[in-house]
């Protein structure tokens, strides 16, 4: 079995990167040439997952106003219109907490390789 290797392309931050190489190629996956295409269609595809999400709140909006003109119209009764715009309403908070949580978890992971990078910087001495 071929020893694994490290990646060692310098990275955007100027850090060595550190994945293992699989056996016969010279970089790991993400910093081989061959799957920029990949890479750029994992990208869109993260872009369009995001684009989703605000299309999502913009449909419920549309309901919500919709709801809203047909109540005025008198073409939905005041209680459905009433449960149903509860119903909404849970869903858009159910968007925001979703959203929020993402917030988060993407801070955090930004936090960690800030503070990897610092210690990588001192060179562990002041830890
Ligand atoms: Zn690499």
């Amino acid at each position: 079995m071929a020893e694994a290797h490290l990646c060692g392309v310098l990275r955007a931050n100027g850090e060595p990167c550190a994945k293992t190489v699989r056996n016969g190629a010279s970089t790991c996956w993400a910093h081989d040439p061959a799957n920029a295409e990949h890479r750029k269609q994992n990208a869109s595809i993260a872009a369009k997952a995001k684009a989703s999400k605000s299309f999502e709140v913009v449909q419920v909006k549309d309901i919500l106003m919709n709801l809203a003109a047909d109540l005025r119209a008198g073409k939905v009764d005041r209680g459905d219109a009433s449960v149903l715009s509860q119903i909404y309403g849970t869903v858009l908070r159910a968007f925001e907490q979703e959203r929020r949580i993402k917030e988060t978890e993407e801070y955090g992971e930004r936090i960690k390789a800030l503070e990897e990078a610092q210690k990588r910087r001192q060179g562990f001495s002041r830890v």
